[in-house]
């Protein structure tokens, strides 16, 4: 199995296809074994199958994306408790 490890301190979300010239001068590509691979959930490469991230930057990375996430799907229920707070003090007074 090949391990690939992806250049330190790239943020690009594309690669170039990644190509060895062999001796006889033909171009081989790396087989990617599908059986057994996972892709890192931040920047794509492939990682080992019982990983989500090929390093702990990405999975920092990751983690704080995620977050973000929550807190914006939580936003609206955010502002709806918000209102629904103010009515009741405005109700109240
Ligand atoms: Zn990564």
């Amino acid at each position: 199995m090949v391990q690939k490890k992806g250049p330190k301190g790239s943020t690009k979300k594309k690669r170039p296809l990644q190509q060895k010239s062999g001796e006889n001068g033909n171009i081989t590509y790396y087989q990617e074994n599908v059986q057994s691979h996972k892709h890192c959930f931040n920047c794509g490469i492939s990682v080992q199958p019982d990983k989500d991230t090929c390093s702990e930057r990405c999975q920092t990375e990751w983690d704080k994306m995620l977050k973000k996430k929550k807190f914006w799907n939580y936003l609206p229920l955010l502002g709806a408790g918000f209102l629904a707070l103010l009515w009741l003090i405005m109700s109240i007074a």
